[in-house]
């Protein structure tokens, strides 16, 4: 049992590879080539999106099932998600044959939804903010005994999104910086801890969405605090980091080296960037590491960048009316 930030070691994250390999993939790094040319740096983007699920979070929700005791699979899981994490929970109970249910806020887009359902697991709508979809979760635990997997304060999970980091230093050992999207700091946490465990030269910075930034306000506030949850095209990234946090924002304070905002309209122009210039479908919570970069709230000039593309799990129709107006050609 890992039972403090402490305990987690880089060790972990190579078990962790060790337990996901042959179940996740290894996705590749890319060039990305017009980037690259406008800020006049080495940018590299880490392809997150070509996982089964559509993004990482598969890596951490199926080390956390492989470490669960054959009592504990046979009572079924269960989680809070904004869509990722229990699309990707879904996918990996279903290959293990453990029963999920994975509860929601309503104001995750219907696409995840049905994401999750497509995989064999029930999705349970419970109120409209992450925080009230914990509480269906909390009696779910308490009187059915399920095994709640967590999805960004769980050392197991934690340690599944590091094994991005394993890949990084293996593919691009000298890269100066890799950029992250931040939300509950599960994927931010894993990735600096294995950079950090390796070498004191290549940064790690996160990046979230400014309307209702809990970790990053909570960095600054040296505590978790709590934000106002907001639609956002950042679906993915919206939600708290718990009052209780155990894990990930210690870890994100101990490890990582900034962390930045990009406004809705910058979301915008990076997902519409992605689209054109690099040919690539991300989602909303995957292009703001993207935007921050357009935006120089990152500076790239000269340097060696990874750039974390989370996930492509974008409702297409939201998706078609942004790249329809174009956004990008401000950068032009
Ligand atoms: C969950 C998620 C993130 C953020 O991960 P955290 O571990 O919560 O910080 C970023 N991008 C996508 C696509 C996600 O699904």
């Amino acid at each position: 049992m890992i039972e403090s930030w402490r305990d987690l070691r880089q060790s972990d994250i190579y078990a962790a590879r060790q337990r996901i390999a042959g179940r996740v993939t290894r996705t590749p790094l890319i060039r990305a080539h017009e980037l690259s040319h406008r800020l006049g740096g080495e940018i590299w983007f880490k392809l997150e999106t070509l996982q089964a699920t559509g993004a990482f979070k598969l890596r951490g929700a199926t080390n956390a099932l492989s470490c669960l005791t054959e009592a504990q699979r046979a009572c079924g899981v269960t989680c809070v998600s904004s869509g990722n994490h229990g699309r990707a929970l879904a996918y990996a109970s279903q290959a293990m044959g453990v029963r999920a249910i994975i509860c929601l806020s309503s104001l995750v887009p219907a696409i995840k939804v049905e994401g999750i359902q497509r995989f064999g697991a029930e999705a349970r709508v419970h109120g409209d903010s992450q925080d009230t979809a914990q509480l269906e979760v909390d009696r779910l635990v308490r009187d059915e005994g399920m095994v709640e997997v967590n999805p960004f304060d769980d050392p197991y999970v934690i340690a599944g999104q590091g094994t991005i980091g394993l890949e990084i230093l293996e593919d691009m050992p000298d890269a100066d910086q890799v950029i992250v999207p931040l939300s509950g700091g599960g994927l931010i946490s894993g990735i600096a801890l294995a950079i950090k465990s390796a070498t004191a030269t290549m940064q790690v910075h996160g990046v979230t969405m400014a309307d209702g930034p809990a970790m990053y306000e909570s960095l600054r506030a040296g505590h978790p605090v709590d934000v106002i949850e907001t639609p956002t095209l950042a679906d993915a990234l919206s939600g708290g980091i718990g009052p209780d946090n155990r894990f990930s924002f210690e870890l994100t304070r101990r490890y990582v080296d900034d962390s930045h905002l990009v406004d809705e309209a910058a979301i915008e122009r990076a997902l519409s960037w992605l689209y054109f210039e690099e040919r690539l479908i991300a989602e909303g919570g995957a292009a703001v590491a993207v935007a921050a970069l357009l935006e120089g709230r990152v500076a790239a000039a000269g340097k060696t960048t990874v750039v974390i593309v989370s996930g492509r799990n974008i409702d297409m129709d939201k998706l078609t009316k942004i790249i329809a107006a174009k956004p990008h050609r401000s950068y032009a």
